[in-house]
């Protein structure tokens, strides 16, 4: 068996021990189609891109029923690129990309599903909308009719203990319900996305329900590749 075939059971068995509901989004980036072929031949559909170029170059050679997740920071002048090929894009953080990605939508006829990106540690990163402007912005895109919010994301920094991990997710959590509720209408409360290669466990025990995983699939990746 192939190690990436039998990274990828591992991952998969742990998150059912913990939740047998979750969405795994393997994380692709940087890997070869040929990675992403082995995982799609076991059934594996969901597979998360973070370049707009890498992704649009994998969409044309790989076959059609693939879930596509953007998951890296979307530039709005790249925006008409990936509109009807991503199923979901995760990393929508302000009214501008709201904006482009409902003009495109529209334009091709279709309603785009996305996250909207949180940013509740504002001193690292510096993608996501903050807390304060986060009710703002999903009321604000609820009214646009090319789009769809199917719930939220969180990218954590990179340095925080277990505990503060599980104290950051927790807020997320009691925040995107605090949003969801005062935006109840148009709001599709179905996707939390966070947890990555090493918390991903951990996410899930804190409320996760996609979770998006590289390294720990695909092994540790080249960036100058
Ligand atoms: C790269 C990336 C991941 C996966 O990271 P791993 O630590 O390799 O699992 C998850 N989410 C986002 C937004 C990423 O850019």
């Amino acid at each position: 068996m192939s190690d990436i075939i039998s990274k990828y059971n591992n991952v998969v068995e742990k998150i059912n021990k913990i939740n047998d509901n979750v969405t795994l989004v393997a994380v692709s980036k940087y890997k070869p189609i040929e990675d992403i072929l082995k995982l799609y031949e076991m059934g594996h559909r969901d597979f998360g891109e973070s370049r707009v170029q890498e992704f649009i170059n994998k969409y044309e050679s790989l076959p059609k029923d693939i879930n596509w997740h953007f998951i890296g920071h979307l530039q709005t002048n790249k925006v008409k690129y990936v509109i009807g090929k991503v199923n979901l894009i995760h990393s929508v953080d302000s009214k501008k990309l709201v904006d482009e990605i409902n003009k495109y939508s529209a334009k091709k006829n279709l309603i785009t599903n996305i996250l909207i990106q949180i940013n509740l540690s504002n001193d690292i990163n510096k993608y996501g909308i903050s807390r304060e402007e986060s009710f703002e912005l999903v009321n604000y895109a609820s009214k646009l009719n090319n789009i769809k919010i199917m719930g939220f994301m969180l990218i954590p920094r990179y340095d925080m203990s277990n505990d503060e991990l599980k104290a950051l997710f927790n807020d997320f959590v009691s925040l995107s319900l605090d949003i969801t509720v005062k935006n109840n209408d148009n709001i599709y409360m179905k996707y939390l996305s966070f947890g990555m290669s090493d918390d991903y466990e951990l996410a899930i025990l804190n409320g996760s329900n996609m979770v998006r995983v590289g390294s720990k699939i695909f092994g540790a990746r080249e960036y100058n590749y």
